[in-house]
């Protein structure tokens, strides 16, 4: 199942793609993959290319900061429970938007805000679609989805 949303993961990101731009020492250079990165002991050099032209470029740099973990390790999960485009998985609420949402969910009561189109399996933290992305918010949401849990066991 894949429904149609615009990741906040991305939108939350918002506010530091304004920062960079409004900071006049940073040049954003777009279109450009890191190749490589040189030095005799410490990083001196990256190699960047043009992902549209295929133009290589070696340029000083002291530090390179690597972005990770924006993108959800959900692809085991196949289709099993409705992700957003990004594979984020759909949750609670949420699921009630989608068009489909009276095809997958047979239950009298609405999901509960962990749930995902299957009763019975919960997300929770970075990987649950409209999640606020923090260590804090990620053990909450654990916390709470725990407490789900019994509640739908206490439904058998
Ligand atoms: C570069 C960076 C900097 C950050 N800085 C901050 C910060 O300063 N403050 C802050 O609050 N948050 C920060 N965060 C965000 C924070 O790390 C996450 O919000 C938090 O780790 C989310 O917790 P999680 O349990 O949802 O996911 P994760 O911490 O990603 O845990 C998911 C776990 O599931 C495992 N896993 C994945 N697939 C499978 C599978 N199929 N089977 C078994 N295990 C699997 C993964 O290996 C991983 O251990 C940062 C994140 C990044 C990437």
């Amino acid at each position: 199942m894949s429904g149609s949303y615009v990741s906040e993961q991305v939108c939350n990101a918002n506010y530091l793609v304004e920062n960079i731009s409004n900071t006049p020492n940073i040049k954003v250079i777009a279109n450009t993959d890191v190749i490589s990165c040189s030095g005799s002991t410490v990083l001196e050099n990256i190699t960047i290319k043009n992902t549209k032209t295929g133009e290589e470029k070696t340029v000083p740099a002291k530090a390179l900061f690597i972005y990770i973990g924006t993108k959800p390790g959900t692809g085991w999960l196949n289709d099993i429970v409705l992700k957003d485009k990004k594979g984020f998985i759909i949750t609670g609420s949420e699921l009630m938007k989608d068009k489909t949402f009276h095809t997958f969910w047979k239950l009298d009561r609405e999901p509960f805000l962990p749930e995902t189109s299957v009763p019975g399996i919960f997300a929770s933290g970075d990987v649950r679609f409209g999640a606020l992305a923090g260590s804090s918010s990620a053990v909450g949401e654990g916390a709470l989805a725990i407490r789900f849990v019994r509640k739908y066991l206490e439904e058998m």
